[in-house]
C-alpha cells in the first residue's frame, strides 16, 4: 500500500487544493496532516483573532474529510520534527504540502524538507494561494516590481491564472483507527476580549468561504462604487478565508471571469475585485523580494523618522477613544467583529501615524492581534502604503481630514452610531465632529463629552502641522 501525508497549513480545504489532490491520485493511502507548534518567541505567531480562525477552520475541514471518509491528524509540536516521525509510523514515502509564502513558514519548509530527505521521504510542494509564484512575476530585468500598475500590466499579459481543481476523490481512512487529537487538545483557541463576537460575525471554513463568495457575485454589480463605504456590505468579506487557504484566489478569480461572461452589468465590479486580488498578490511579491518588510519600511530615510512613542496615545487608538467618531469606529469594529472595512483600516491606520505620530509598526501588530484576516504581506503592505513608507504609497505629506472623510464615506453616521452606541441619537450633521454640535444637541441625544465619549485626543490641524514638520526632517535631500 502506498501511502503519503498531506501536510495542510495555508491551505485548509478540498478543493483547487493541489497537494491534496495530487495525493489522492496518486496514492492509496493518504493521511492529511496538521501540525501545531505555539512558536513561542516567534515575532509573527498567530495572534489571538487568527488563532479563533484557525481552531474554527480546522473543526470544519476535519468533518469534511471524515464525511468523505478521511480525518485530519492533529499533531503537537515542531513540523521538523513530527512529520518525519508521522511520516516513519504510517509508512508514508511521500510528504505533499502547499507552499506558504511567508519568510519564517519557507525557512520551516526548507527544513522540513532536508529532515524528510534524510530520513528517504520523498516531498512535493505546490503552490495554492496564489495567482502564480512570486518569483515568477518580477520584470524583465529580473528586478522586483515597486509599483502596483505595472505589476498588475505585467499579470494580465501572462494569460489567465491555471483553472481550480475540483475537490479530489478522497481516499478513505486505511488504517487502524487510533485515537486521533481534537481541535481542542491542541490549545489552539484562545479567550477572547468580552467585546470580541466573532462567532456571530463569521463562519470560518470551505463552507462558510463559498456562501461569501456566492453573495459576494450577487451584489458585485456596485462593488466598484460601494467598496469606498464602510456603512454599506459592499465588499466580498473573503479576506479570512484567503488568509487560511478556505478558498483560494484561481478560485475567485475564475468564478468573477465567468461571471463577467454570463452578466454584462457585473462586468464593472468583478473587474475592480480583480484588481484587489492582484493587490494581494503585489503584497506577496514584495513580502518575497523583501522579507524584512513587516518590520522595516522599504524607503530606508524612514527609519529616521522621528515617532513619538507614547503609551498614552497608542492605547486611546486601540480602545477606540481617541474622539474623532470616524476612527474609533473602525476600531471597535476590529475589537467587536476581527475584521475592518479597507477605508476604515486607511482611515485608523493614518490616524495613528500622523495625527498621533505613533510608528506604523505598533499599529500593525495591534491589528495582527486582533484581525481574523491577519495576514503578513498584506497588513505590511497596508500599513506601509498608509504610512507613506513602503512601494507605491501614499504619499506621507497627503493627511486625511477624518471629519471630511467620515462625511463623505458616512454621510448618514450610520457606521458610526453601528459601533459606537454612544452616539446613536447625534443627528447626522455633527456625527463626525461631536464637538462642534450645540450643547442642547448633545443633551438631547444624551452624550456628555468628556463623559460619554471622549473629547478628540489631538486638534487636526495642530497635528497636521507636527505630522509635517515631523516628515520635512527626513525629506530634506
Ligand atoms: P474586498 O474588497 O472584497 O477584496 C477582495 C480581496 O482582495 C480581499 O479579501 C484581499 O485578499 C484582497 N485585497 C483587497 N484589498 C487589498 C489591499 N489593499 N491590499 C492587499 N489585498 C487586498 N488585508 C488582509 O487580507 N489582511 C490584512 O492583515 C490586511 N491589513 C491591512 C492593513 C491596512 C492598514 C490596510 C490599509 C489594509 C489592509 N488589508 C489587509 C487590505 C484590505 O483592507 C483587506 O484585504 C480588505 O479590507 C478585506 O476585506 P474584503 O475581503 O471584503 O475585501
Amino acid at each position: 500500500m502506498a501511502s503519503a501525508l498531506v501536510w495542510l497549513r495555508g491551505d485548509l480545504r478540498m478543493a483547487d487544493n493541489p497537494a491534496l489532490d495530487h495525493a489522492c491520485n496518486e496514492h492509496d493511502d493518504v493521511v492529511p496532516v496538521f501540525a501545531w507548534h505555539a512558536r513561542d518567541g516567534d515575532a509573527w505567531a498567530l495572534g489571538t483573532a487568527s488563532r479563533w480562525w484557525l481552531s474554527h477552520s480546522l473543526r470544519a475541514l476535519d468533518k469534511s474529510l471524515r464525511k468523505a471518509g478521511n480525518a485530519l491528524v492533529l499533531l503537537r509540536g515542531c513540523a521538523v520534527t513530527e512529520l518525519p516521525a508521522l511520516a516513519q509510523k504510517a509508512g508514508a514515502k511521500a510528504v505533499y504540502w502547499n507552499r506558504v509564502y511567508e519568510p519564517a513558514a519557507m525557512a520551516q519548509e526548507r527544513e522540513v524538507e532536508a529532515a524528510l530527505q534524510a530520513a528517504g521521504v520523498a516531498t512535493r510542494a505546490f503552490n495554492a494561494s496564489l495567482l502564480h509564484e512570486p518569483w515568477h512575476s518580477g520584470k524583465k530585468d529580473g528586478e522586483p516590481y515597486l509599483v502596483f500598475t505595472p505589476f498588475w500590466r505585467a499579470l494580465m499579459t501572462r494569460g489567465e491564472p491555471e483553472e481550480p481543481l475540483p475537490a479530489p476523490e478522497i481516499v478513505p481512512w486505511k488504517r487502524e483507527r487510533t485515537p486521533l487529537l481534537k481541535v481542542e487538545d491542541l490549545d489552539i483557541e484562545p479567550s477572547l476580549p468580552a467585546d470580541a463576537h466573532l462567532a456571530e460575525e463569521w463562519k470560518p471554513g470551505e463552507a462558510g468561504a463559498q456562501q461569501a463568495l456566492a453573495r459576494f457575485l450577487e451584489v458585485c454589480a456596485a462593488y466598484a462604487v460601494d467598496r469606498e463605504r464602510p456603512d454599506v456590505t459592499g465588499t466580498s468579506r473573503l479576506s479570512p478565508h484567503l488568509r487560511f487557504g478556505e478558498i483560494g484566489p484561481r478560485q475567485v478569480w475564475h468564478a468573477l471571469r465567468n461571471h463577467m461572461e454570463r452578466k454584462v452589468s457585473a462586468e464593472r465590479g468583478c473587474d475592480a475585485l480583480l484588481r484587489q486580488i492582484v493587490w494581494r498578490e503585489f503584497g506577496y511579491h514584495l513580502l518575497h523580494h523583501h522579507p524584512n518588510l513587516p518590520d522595516q519600511c522599504l524607503r530606508p530615510e524612514f527609519a529616521r523618522f522621528p515617532w513619538k512613542r507614547e503609551e498614552r496615545l497608542l492605547h486611546a487608538w486601540q480602545q477606540g477613544r481617541t474622539g474623532y467618531p470616524i476612527v474609533d469606529a473602525a476600531m471597535r469594529e476590529l475589537a467587536a467583529s476581527g475584521w475592518m472595512h479597507n477605508r476604515s483600516r486607511m482611515l485608523a491606520a493614518s490616524f495613528l501615524v500622523k495625527h498621533l505620530l505613533q510608528p506604523w509598526q505598533d499599529g500593525a501588530r495591534w491589528f495582527w492581534d486582533r484581525l481574523v484576516d491577519a495576514d503578513l504581506a498584506n497588513n505590511t503592505l497596508g500599513w506601509q502604503w498608509v504610512s507613506g513608507c513602503g512601494a507605491d504609497a501614499a504619499p506621507y505629506f497627503r493627511i486625511f481630514n477624518p471629519v471630511l472623510q467620515g462625511r463623505k464615506f458616512d454621510p448618514d453616521g450610520a457606521y458610526v452610531r453601528r459601533w459606537l452606541p454612544e452616539l446613536r441619537n447625534v443627528p447626522a450633521a455633527c456625527i463626525h465632529e461631536p464637538w462642534k454640535a450645540p450643547a442642547a444637541v448633545l443633551s438631547a441625544a444624551g452624550v456628555r463629552l468628556g463623559e460619554h465619549y471622549p473629547e478628540p485626543i489631538v486638534a487636526h490641524d495642530s497635528a497636521r502641522r507636527a505630522a509635517l514638520a515631523a516628515y520635512a526632517t527626513i525629506s530634506r535631500p
